[in-house]
C-alpha cells in the first residue's frame, strides 16, 4: 500500500519534471550518491547490469564505449564490469515511469554490496509515455543507480543512410543518462561555475556538451550523423573532478 502510494506520487512527479532525476527517491539501492560512483572511498568496483528486451540488445561497440566513458571519469581501481541478459517483452506500446520502476524490480539482480557498486540499465522495446510526434525520449535516468533506454526509438532513429549509426546514438544516450547518475548538472554534483540551463532542468548550457538537454531526445539525431559521439565539456568535467571523479 505504502509502495503503491509512493509510486503514484512519483508518477505525478515525473510527469511534472520529465527526465530529471528525483533526489528524494532512492528506488532500490539504498542511499547511493553521485560521489559513490565518482570516488573510490566506499566503492572500488562497478557492475553495470544490462537487461534488454529480446531483439533490443545494444551493440558490442556501445558497451565498450560506455565502459570507456565510465573508466575515464570514475575512480574504480577494481574495475568496471558489464553483465548482459535478455528479458521477455513487457508487451507495452509505451512505458511510464512506474512501468520502468516495476520492470527493474522484476529483473534487477545486482545491488550495491561491500565495495561493489552497481547500476542497472533497461533496454526497452517501445517509447516513453511522454513522447510527442515531434520529440521522443531516447532514455531517462529515473533513480540514483537506474537508467532506462527506449531502444525501439533509438533503433528507429539510427542505422539508416541519413541517420547516425546505432553505436553513436546508443552511446550518446547511455552516456548522457550516466551523466545524470553522476549528478550532472547541479543535481548531486555541485557546479564550480554556473553552467546550468535553467529552462531545461539539470542540463548543461553548452549545446555541444553531452549534458545538453537535446541529447536526450530525437531532437539531437540530425547533429550526430557526422559520427562523433558528444563528450562532456570542461565545466561538466570540472564538476565531476570536484566530487571525487577524474
Ligand atoms: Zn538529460
Ligand atoms: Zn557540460
Amino acid at each position: 500500500m505504502n509502495y503503491l502510494r509512493i509510486t503514484i506520487l512519483l508518477t505525478i512527479f515525473s510527469f511534472a519534471f520529465g527526465c530529471k532525476k528525483d533526489d528524494s527517491f532512492k528506488p532500490s539501492s539504498g542511499y547511493i550518491e553521485p560521489v559513490d560512483f565518482l570516488s573510490d572511498k566506499k566503492y572500488k568496483m562497478l557492475i553495470v547490469e544490462i537487461n534488454y528486451v529480446q531483439g533490443y540488445m545494444p551493440t558490442k561497440e556501445t558497451v565498450d564505449n560506455i565502459v570507456n566513458f565510465l573508466s575515464t571519469r570514475l575512480n574504480k581501481p577494481k574495475g568496471i564490469k558489464v553483465t548482459m541478459k535478455s528479458i521477455p517483452s513487457p508487451r507495452k506500446s509505451s512505458f511510464s515511469y512506474s512501468d520502468v520502476v516495476y520492470l527493474e524490480k522484476m529483473h534487477r539482480k545486482h545491488f550495491p554490496l561491500g565495495d561493489i557498486l552497481t547500476a542497472h540499465i533497461l533496454f526497452l522495446d517501445a517509447g516513453y509515455i511522454q513522447d510527442t510526434d515531434n520529440t521522443k525520449y531516447l532514455g531517462i535516468a529515473y533513480g540514483t543507480t537506474s537508467i532506462a533506454i527506449f531502444q525501439k526509438t533509438v533503433s528507429d532513429y539510427s542505422g539508416g543512410i541519413t541517420q547516425p549509426t546505432n553505436e553513436v546514438l546508443e552511446t550518446t544516450i547511455v552516456n548522457h543518462e550516466f551523466g545524470h547518475v553522476l549528478g550532472l548538472v547541479n543535481n548531486g554534483t555541485s557546479m564550480q561555475t554556473n553552467h546550468q540551463d535553467n529552462d531545461h532542468g539539470h542540463h548543461c548550457d553548452n549545446d555541444e556538451c553531452l549534458m545538453y538537454y537535446a541529447m536526450e531526445t530525437t531532437d539531437i539525431v540530425g547533429n550526430l550523423v557526422g559520427g562523433n559521439i558528444p563528450g562532456l565539456d570542461q565545466n561538466c568535467i570540472t564538476d565531476l573532478k570536484n566530487n571525487g571523479g577524474k
